[in-house]
């Protein structure tokens, strides 16, 4: 194996996702290749020994790491301008493993309320019975953040924009809030993507990624990684993953690879027509509320302007006339199609009161704003026109 040399750093993004981290067997092949092995065979007990040791810089075992797999890391490393990555097989096992991983008995979290299901989950079920206490606050208000800063305090998350209010925090603030309290800031940037925001660069100290959501971004296959400085992946990631086994799929590592190449040109293409669609709807005369981060009236504009190059891909409304009117327009829709996943090149949506967040109270539900006519709209590849006919005619109907 040899690597293609390109001095990623000084070319621009949409060339880093094309080009960066590419190895190339004696073959001399194109596409990066697909090394669908678990293991590699050593020519000699001498060499397999040196390899065990760390003296020998070659592959051990595919759940520790494998050339694909290194292949994908290296081109996320180059994008999100990390020092180090690791990817796992999901994204919840990309979240897991950095909130888990760094943390032990006594230590405690902060995050804000607003997080992704499963997320959530690991943070206010998962961790206080290991013994590591949380506590949720509204990732809006700065001074929620610092009351709830604790001497033990290691860790915040955050994930913004919010699933599925799309609310935009302020990631330098909140960063600086946990590294004067002697804690790290690890953001969840599935819903901004690498393309339009990087936390790294905002002051976070942890990036973490669902692959399978715009990265793959075709429907494909699940994937998560892990971005930080070489001190964290080194000190708290490598041993946990290599010795609990949530390692990715080579198979999967080289899908997400090749979505990696048009990451750009597709979520360059989503926004553009998700800019359209959102200005449709805000004139809709059957729509109550109306949340996109690339508009003047996005409650966070400022915020947006300061952390994010563009909008978002996805757009969140409240059709009038609570649950049955969502249900209607969304059964009406002939074009989107009902489903979970976003980012995806064909455009979904989701009813998150009755999906997502259906295992949180009422209250809990009402407080973050996902109302019984909310729905989350994950904008696709379609031709923007086309989608806007097809919203418009399911809205007709709501
Ligand atoms: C989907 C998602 C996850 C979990 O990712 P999986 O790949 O489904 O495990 C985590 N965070 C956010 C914000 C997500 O959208």
């Amino acid at each position: 194996m040899s690597e293609v040399k390109i001095p990623s750093r000084t070319y621009r993004p949409e060339t880093r996702l094309v080009h960066s981290g590419t190895l190339r067997s004696q073959y001399g092949e194109t596409s990066e290749s697909l090394f669908l092995t678990q293991g590699f065979v050593y020519d000699s007990a001498e060499q397999c020994e040196a390899r065990f040791k760390g003296e020998d810089p070659g592959f051990l075992y595919s759940r520790f790491s494998n050339p694909t797999v290194a292949m994908f890391e290296q081109r996320m490393i180059d994008l999100e301008g990390a020092e180090a990555a690791r990817a796992t097989a999901t994204g919840m096992a990309a979240v897991t493993t950095a909130m888990l991983a760094p943390l032990k008995a006594g230590d405690h979290v902060v995050a804000a309320k607003a997080l992704f299901g499963s997320c959530r989950y690991v943070v206010e079920t998962l961790l206080p019975r290991y013994g590591i206490e949380s506590t949720l606050v509204d990732g809006l208000d700065l001074d929620q953040w610092r009351k709830a800063m604790r001497p033990n305090t290691r860790t915040c998350f955050l994930e913004s924009p919010t699933n599925p209010t799309l609310d935009v925090l302020d990631i330098g603030a909140i960063a600086e809030i946990a590294h004067a309290g002697g804690a790290r800031l690890v953001v969840d940037n599935v819903f901004a993507t690498p393309i339009w925001q990087s936390p790294l660069t905002l002051g976070a100290d942890v990036v973490v990624y669902s692959a399978t959501k715009h990265i793959d971004g075709q429907g494909r296959c699940l994937g998560g990684v892990i971005l930080s400085s070489n001190d964290f992946i080194q000190e708290h990631i490598h041993t946990f993953l290599r010795q609990t086994g949530p390692a990715i799929s080579p198979f999967n590592a080289w899908v997400l690879l090749k979505g990696l190449e048009t990451l750009g040109v597709r979520v360059k293409a989503q926004t553009t027509s998700a800019a359209a669609i959102a200005d449709t709807l805000a004139k809709h005369p059957k729509i109550s509320r109306l949340i996109y981060p690339g508009r003047a009236d996005h409650p966070q504009a400022a915020t947006v302007k300061k952390q994010m190059r563009a909008g978002s891909t996805m757009i969140g409304f409240e059709v009038k006339g609570g649950k049955a009117a969502a249900f209607r327009t969304l059964n009406a829709l002939k074009l989107a199609c009902i489903s979970n996943n976003l980012g995806d090149s064909k455009t979904i949506v989701t009813h998150p009161a009755t999906t997502t967040h259906q295992r949180l109270a009422p209250e809990d539900r009402a407080e973050l704003g996902i109302s019984e006519g909310f729905i989350r709209y994950s904008t696709g590849l379609e031709h923007p026109d086309d989608l806007i006919e097809d919203l418009t005619a399911a809205l007709d109907k709501a």
